[in-house]
């Protein structure tokens, strides 16, 4: 079975979710970008300084510090048996950066052991989706206040925290990041497809019902 997974789709697809049950059901990290850079931006680093004035505004964050944040991730132990990128490569300079990356940490390579999962929704919807979206800020659950409501609102159905909105989930970002979306991450559609690792899923039903179609494609159960 491959051991380096990568979620690929629209900001607001649900490749987070996914990712989350994936990485316990194979017991791999599951690395997300966005997370590692609001880590640095909480805890005041220099890098999260720089990441700041980027995710703010909806744009990529510079190649040089998601690779070092990236690889600084990868090089750690738990990620020797495999991990699930989601949210990286976000562009082909980025796919590229990864397998130099993997290269030089000498862990797997993209055409052996990567496979990489486009994640097909209406860009529309989405929208919606991430202006509604919702998370514990203590055990990370998504919730969405339309389609994936917690039991009380605004609170988390498993801590009781109160859930809260990240900053850039109002709709002016949200747009924005569309737009870089389309421009530099929809590009590795294409760039993944054709060195033979792409798969994608319609992702635009219930969250269990994307998760077996993930696992078909993943541990090719039918
Ligand atoms: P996400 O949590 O994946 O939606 O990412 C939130 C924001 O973090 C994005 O809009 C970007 O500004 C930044 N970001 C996350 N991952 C990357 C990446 N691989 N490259 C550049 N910027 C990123």
């Amino acid at each position: 079975m491959k051991k380096v997974f990568i979620f690929l789709g629209p900001p607001g697809s649900g490749k987070g979710t996914q990712t989350s049950r994936l990485s316990d059901k194979l017991s791999i990290p599951h690395i997300d970008t966005g997370s590692l850079l609001r880590k640095n931006i909480q805890d005041n680093t220099e890098l999260g300084i720089i990441a700041k004035s980027f995710i703010d505004k909806g744009n990529l964050v510079p190649i040089e510090v998601v690779s070092s944040v990236i690889k600084e991730r990868l090089q750690k132990d738990d990620c020797k048996d495999g991990f699930v990128l989601d949210g990286f490569p976000r562009s082909i300079e980025q796919a590229q950066a990864l397998e130099k990356i993997l290269d030089e940490i000498g862990r797997f390579s993209l055409i052996e052991d990567a496979l990489a999962v486009y994640f097909d929704v209406d860009t529309e919807a989405l929208i919606q989706r991430l202006v509604n979206r919702r998370s514990c800020p203590k055990c990370a659950t998504i919730y969405n206040l339309i389609s994936n409501p917690p039991k009380i609102m605004d609170y988390c159905d498993i801590c009781d925290e109160k859930l809260t909105q990240r900053d850039d989930d109002n709709e002016e970002v949200a747009r924005a990041r569309f737009v870089t979306y389309e421009r530099e991450t929809a590009p590795l559609y294409d760039y993944f497809k054709q060195m033979g690792i792409l798969k994608e899923i319609d992702a635009s039903g219930a969250i269990t019902e994307i998760w077996e179609k993930l696992k078909e494609i993943i541990f090719e159960e039918k």
